[in-house]
């Protein structure tokens, strides 16, 4: 089936601006919209006019669409991407993470008025649960279906009846003065069926307020501002319509010892400064155990030790990252007499040494001597 030209479809000129697309758009939105418009041609007119609108206001697929028409934008490869990954149920996290470079949102289709409500739930990891992954489980207060009216809100053995007022259109023309204004039916409230005796379980709902419990299985190597989507664990939707999806939002606690910056994990690590001068092995932890680390003699404060491969495998695949562990020469205090005394004794044959036992400290004292020297000082 050949496609119409998307300006055509629009009804604008193919330098029209944003603005004009967005108007057009929504004129022929109102005009065709599956609500308002039962009927198998409104809503063909409806996603046509969808389709060409949601190309034409991304710059890049316009000018894509601007060279090489629907090859292009060609819609099974330019729209929803590998994102859902089909399967319903647990941590459907790479359909989340791919989904959303195309823009996310909920997946195209016109009616979602009965769709129930996504949810959003926060989950707080320690960086350690974070890295190895977890299955945590986690209660959620949420809209069921009612199960002793199967979601329909009419009293077990009854159903919903075609609502007398609109004959089931759920709109309804009203006469005032000149005008004739077309309102959403009083009586059934657009749903165009009405329920005789209600559900005495849910009062009508179809739903009822309940606590789930879910059980989310969190890949290794998730960050703050992960999302995992688990479909269909949302709202469910009204009168027996789709339900919508739960996203757990990722949020990872501070960590006494390490920062996490991308796949690496960052530490501090005191040294005596015996140590630094001499060198010296130390132990330090990594997220599951201990490496001995090898502090070469002559070591100075804010040096970076890497140690590769020993950070976070990341969620979507790639290589490890590395712990960088960031020395920092400890100046010890609450010195005895005697050890004053040490000091001291060390301190005149370092000095007599100069630059050769100090070489930042000289550098420093030679530049600022010649900057004194320059300001005439
Ligand atoms: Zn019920
Ligand atoms: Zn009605």
């Amino acid at each position: 089936m050949s496609k119409r030209d998307y300006y055509q479809v629009l009804g604008v000129s193919r330098n029209a601006s944003d603005s004009d697309l967005k108007k057009a758009y929504r004129r022929l939105a109102m005009k065709y919209h599956p609500d308002r418009n039962p009927g198998a041609e409104a809503e063909q007119n409806f996603k046509e006019a969808k389709e060409a609108y949601e190309v034409l206001n991304d710059p890049k697929k316009r000018s894509a669409y601007d060279q090489f028409g629907h090859a292009g934008v060609d819609a099974s490869g330019g729209f929803g991407g590998p994102g859902d990954f089909g399967g319903s149920g647990f941590s459907d996290i790479f359909g989340d993470v791919f989904g959303d470079i195309f823009g996310g949102g909920p997946r195209a289709g016109g009616r979602r008025v009965h769709r129930g409500a996504d949810l959003r739930y926060d989950l707080s990891l320690t960086l350690e649960e974070a890295v190895a992954g977890k299955e945590v489980k986690i209660r959620i207060p949420t809209l069921v279906e009612c199960q002793f009216c199967g979601g329909t809100g009419a009293k077990p053995g009854t159903s919903a009846k075609t609502c007398p007022t609109c004959s089931g259109a759920g709109q309804v023309r009203m006469q005032q003065g000149f005008f004739s204004i077309q309102q959403t039916c009083p009586q059934c409230r657009g749903k165009g069926k009405v329920i005789e005796e209600h559900c005495g379980h849910c009062r009508g709902q179809g739903r009822m307020q309940e606590q789930k419990t879910l059980s989310v299985k969190v890949p290794a190597g998730v960050d703050t501002g992960d999302r995992i989507r688990l479909s269909g664990e949302g709202e469910p939707g009204e009168q027996g319509g789709p339900s919508g999806d739960l996203y757990v939002q990722v949020l990872v606690k501070e960590h006494p010892i390490f920062t996490r910056e991308d796949n690496h994990l960052f530490c501090e690590v005191p040294i005596g400064f015996v140590v630094a001068a001499l060198g010296g092995e130390l132990q330090v932890p990594t997220l599951d155990r201990k490496v001995m680390l090898k502090i070469p003699a002559g070591t100075q404060t804010g040096k970076m030790f890497r140690m590769r491969g020993k950070g976070v495998k990341p969620v979507r695949g790639g290589a490890i990252g590395d712990l960088i562990c960031r020395v920092v020469v400890e100046t010890p205090v609450n010195l005895t007499e005697r050890q004053k005394e040490l000091l001291r004794e060390l301190d005149e044959t370092v000095q007599a040494g100069g630059e050769k036992h100090s070489p930042q400290s000289t550098s420093w004292v030679d530049g600022v001597k010649s900057f004194f020297e320059k300001m005439g000082l």
